[in-house]
């Protein structure tokens, strides 16, 4: 007889977007008249750029004719595209990673929820806590990480980081030493960034006592500040306990496209097996490669052009950052993140819970956020607004905002 997959089962309620979603639909059917603005979930709003599509239209028609027509894809990923990011993501930012230590992919989500298979189901995760869900839910399935317990809203045997207000978003080193550490920079939800000598501690950290970090910097784009890393490779010594990945999503507007990658150094051994073997192997049996075309879109967001557009792009939705964050903070509300990533956190005013709030805004403003308990208990209280909306809703979002009732006294 078949049987199921009992670690699903262990996965509390449903996913947070989808309840979300639920909650949204049922107020528009009840309110057809209200314009809700979506400020929730974290897709991009703007279209692909010029050079994006230019390089799209050229590789849809070679696909067309017999002479530069592709089939499968390289295991790794086409080397043009290869090339491009360990020039452009890592050399030019003083980092060592070769082209042949980056596997090309469809994203982030997948890579973050794939890779933990490469590890034993015997290692112990740590996440900070709030944390984006797909690192916990992942591992959940792989039966790493315990029952969950529905008392504190956590699993037995994942080590939480909490990453509050008093740290400033940044997990301290934990007491008790994880196998997997997965970290995200700038991060998503808390809009917090961490300074190179924090990300140098947790790197001497996962060297001495032979972790692994999984650094995911899907956000690094949106980095201005000069000071703060983009890469962890720029700290010593994460060649040999770190791997990372990286999305074209939120940095060029592919959400729908589907393009990203993951880095894994040839240095990096867990019980004298390397890493990177494990992953091509894993890469060259589960997976067939992103679309030649998509490829061609991605090195075309390197060229000089894609480059120009793709930061105006950034520019744009920063500004709406910048607009959320001012007039959330002239409201009363404490505030954080936007300036260095497109996640705004703000504290729910009073004693609201963050799902209190969801309805609250909702109900009150037609506007759609993120509660923060959805992404971990000390998420609780706080609630994410992105930066990812057009401008005209941004701005009548916050002044729906400033004109509610209550206000954040
Ligand atoms: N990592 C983080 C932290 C994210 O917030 C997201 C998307 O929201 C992803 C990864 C997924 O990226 P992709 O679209 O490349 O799958």
């Amino acid at each position: 007889m078949a049987k199921v997959n009992r670690n699903y089962l262990k996965l509390p309620d449903s996913y947070l977007f989808s309840r979300i979603g639920k909650k949204v639909r049922e107020y528009g059917a009840a309110h057809p008249e209200a314009r809700i603005i979506r400020l929730g979930i974290g897709d991009v709003t703007q279209p692909l750029a010029p050079a994006v599509i230019s390089a799209l239209q050229d590789a849809v028609e070679e696909m067309g004719k017999g002479e530069t027509f592709r089939g499968y894809a390289p295991d790794l990923g086409y080397e043009f595209l290869r090339v491009a990011a360990a020039e452009n993501d890592y050399r030019m930012r003083g980092c060592s990673i070769s082209p042949d230590e980056i596997f090309i992919s469809d994203g982030a989500k997948c890579d973050c929820g794939n890779l933990q298979e490469i590890f034993g189901t015997d290692n112990t995760i740590a996440v900070c806590d709030p944390v984006y869900p797909v690192y916990v839910d992942s591992n959940v399935m792989a039966g790493r990480t315990g029952e969950y317990d529905r008392s504190t809203g956590r699993f037995r045997n994942v080590i939480y980081l909490p990453c509050r207000a008093e740290n400033g978003f940044v997990p301290e080193l934990p007491g008790e030493v994880p196998d997997l550490i997965y970290l995200c920079f700038p991060n998503n939800p808390t809009g917090a960034v961490i300074t190179k000598e924090r990300l140098q501690q947790w790197v001497d950290y996962a060297n001495e006592h032979g972790s692994v970090i999984l650094y995911d910097a899907a956000y690094e784009a949106y980095i201005s500040d000069e000071k703060i890393p983009h890469s962890i490779y720029e700290c010593e010594g994460a060649r040999t306990c770190a791997i990372e990945f990286r999305s074209f999503s939120k940095t060029a507007g592919f959400t729908g496209l589907r393009l990203g990658f993951t880095v894994v150094p040839e240095d990096l051994l867990v019980e004298g097996v390397a890493l990177h073997s494990l992953w091509a192997r894993r890469h060259g049996t589960k997976y067939n490669g992103a679309p030649y075309i998509v490829q061609r879109a991605g090195e075309a967001v390197y060229s000089e052009e894609g480059k120009r557009q793709g930061q105006a792009q950034i520019a744009y939705y920063m500004e709406n950052a910048g607009i959320i964050a001012g007039e959330l903070k002239a409201a009363g509300y404490e505030v954080s993140g936007g300036i260095n990533a497109p996640y705004i956190w703000l504290r729910t005013p009073g004693s609201m819970t963050s799902w209190e709030f969801f309805d609250y805004l909702l109900e009150e403003a037609n506007v759609v956020g993120t509660p923060g308990s959805g992404f971990g208990p000390n998420g609780e209280h706080y609630f994410r607004l992105t930066a990812f909306g057009s401008r005209e809703n941004t701005i009548e979002a916050m002044e729906r905002i400033r004109t509610m009732q209550t206000g954040a006294q």
